[in-house]
């Protein structure tokens, strides 16, 4: 752990956004006795997890004066991690006494269980009075040593306040992602990106081809089969020269990516397969993207990297007072965003050191050194996956925290694999209970929970 300083500061902060990762955020520089204003540009906390019927009005989401919706939850999603593993070490993401009917008590339940768990979250700690809803930040930009944080309400009436510090938690799942399929701009059929996705009722007896076989990808293709002709899945992972019938279903196949789109409306394969398609949904991801911010060039999003940040977080030239939770993916996201927030309330109140602006830097030019060495694009730069352990553990040590608990990294794991070798099934099937068990009884040794489900103690 950094070595720490005599004196501690309680600054006037502000945190970007009331979903997963401010709302951890606002609670940890509050219990750091730092003064905190959440802007929050929705009605309600949750973020990405309050889910909307509504969608934005044009489905690739590429014209920059479109209305926004945040959201790109569809109605059928459930988690894609077990829930023990998933939810804050302190206030665990597990069915609960009080709970009432309309709770999903499953391992793997749907995005309404993880939008009540949030609330619970937010009244437990009593965060929502610290979040002023219904306000968009429109920018942020360094005064002196300070932050000017312009605001806008409903009304439209814009504000300039000045904080110490800004703590930047607008999610990065809104701004899509569209892959470039050679001869899209003649082909006829329609298109739409994930973001957009919803329900399968639009795709009723169509040909339909997905792009990107991941979470989503995998979860909505399979959405779709119930009520389309065919679907074909286009998966980078997959080897060029193959093609393959899913299980759990009898009108889902597995491609090779594409190799080019006609006017005619067909779409060949790399595997040579041509299909006749109606629409191609693109589950290509998403892009990094801070409207607000200006830092006079300094911080960049080049190819999906976000930089200079010093372990994702602290730009060097302008930390403490800017700071990024959550930027990194394919790791326990919530678990990560209250380690970075616990690492970035302690930075800013002078408990812990960062090191200097030179030695944070050159961490960043080591770090993507070692990418370019593995051959990794820049836009793999916030992908921990195996690296995510390493990474978790060593903010544990910067705040003096344990380091994470080795049934969340198993669960984790297993979790993953799960899901890339039974993308039909993960969810209803396991062979891990053993883990829940270590979960459970950990919980219920750090007081987090009163007794242990009745489920266990039958197993
Ligand atoms: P968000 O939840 O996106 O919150 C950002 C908030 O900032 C929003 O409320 C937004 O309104 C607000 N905001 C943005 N800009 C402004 C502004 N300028 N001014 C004011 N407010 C602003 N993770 C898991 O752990 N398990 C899962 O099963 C899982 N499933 C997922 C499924 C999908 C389809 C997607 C896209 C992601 C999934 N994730 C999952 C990852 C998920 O993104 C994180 O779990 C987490 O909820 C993100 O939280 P966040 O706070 O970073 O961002």
């Amino acid at each position: 752990m950094a070595p720490a300083r005599t004196r501690v500061n309680s600054l006037h902060v502000a945190v970007i956004g009331a979903g997963a990762a401010g709302l951890v955020a606002a609670r940890e520089l509050r219990r750091e006795n730092h003064s905190v204003v959440v802007f929050e540009r929705d009605s309600k906390v949750g973020g990405l997890w309050v889910y909307t019927p509504n969608s934005e009005p044009d489905p690739l989401s590429l014209d920059p004066n479109r209305t926004i919706v945040h959201s790109s939850v569809y109605d059928s999603l459930r988690t894609n991690l077990p829930r023990e593993c998933m939810g804050y070490r302190d206030f665990p993401f597990v069915p609960r006494p009080e709970d009432d009917e309309s709770r999903d008590q499953r391992r793997y339940p749907s995005h309404r269980e993880v939008l009540a768990y949030l609330e619970d979250f937010a009244r437990e700690f009593k965060l929502v009075e610290m979040v002023r809803f219904k306000t968009e930040v429109v920018l942020v930009e360094p005064e002196g040593q300070k932050w000017k944080v312009q605001s806008k309400n409903s009304d439209g009436i814009s504000k300039d306040e000045i904080f110490d510090a800004v703590v930047v938690c607008n999610g990065h799942y809104t701004e899509p992602r569209v892959a470039h399929v050679p001869g899209i701009d003649s082909w006829p059929g329609k298109q739409i990106h994930s973001h957009n996705y919803r329900v399968p009722d639009q795709f009723k007896d169509q040909v339909v081809v997905v792009i990107g076989n991941f979470a989503s990808g995998a979860d909505i293709s399979r959405d779709i089969t119930g009520v389309a002709k065919e679907v074909h899945i286009a998966s980078r992972s997959n080897p060029s020269t193959t093609y393959s019938k899913l299980t759990g279903s009898n009108n889902l196949w597995l491609h090779s990516m594409i190799d080019s789109v006609h006017k005619d409306g067909s779409i060949v394969f790399q595997n040579g397969k041509v299909v006749q398609a109606d629409t191609i949904v693109h589950c290509t991801g998403y892009k990094y993207h801070f409207p607000f911010l200006n830092t006079n060039g300094y911080i960049t999003v080049e190819d999906n990297c976000v930089g200079p940040l010093y372990k994702h977080v602290f730009p060097p030239a302008l930390a403490p007072g800017l700071s990024f939770i959550g930027l990194p993916w394919m790791t326990l996201q919530f678990f990560m965003f209250e380690l970075q927030s616990k690492w970035v309330a302690a930075a800013l109140s002078g408990r812990v050191t960062l090191p200097s602006e030179d030695k944070m830097m050159e961490d960043v030019t080591a770090y993507y050194a070692k990418r370019e060495s593995y051959g990794q694009p820049k836009r793999y730069t916030h992908r921990l996956g195996g690296g995510q352990v390493e990474y978790l553990n060593w903010i544990a040590e910067q705040i003096g925290a344990p380091p994470g608990e080795q049934w969340r990294y198993q669960e984790i794991d297993g979790g993953y694999y799960r899901l890339v070798t039974q993308s039909d099934t993960f969810r209803d099937k396991w062979d891990d209970d053993h883990l829940i068990v270590e979960a459970y009884e950990d919980f219920l040794r750090q007081k987090l929970i009163s007794s242990l489900p009745s489920q266990l103690l039958e197993s």
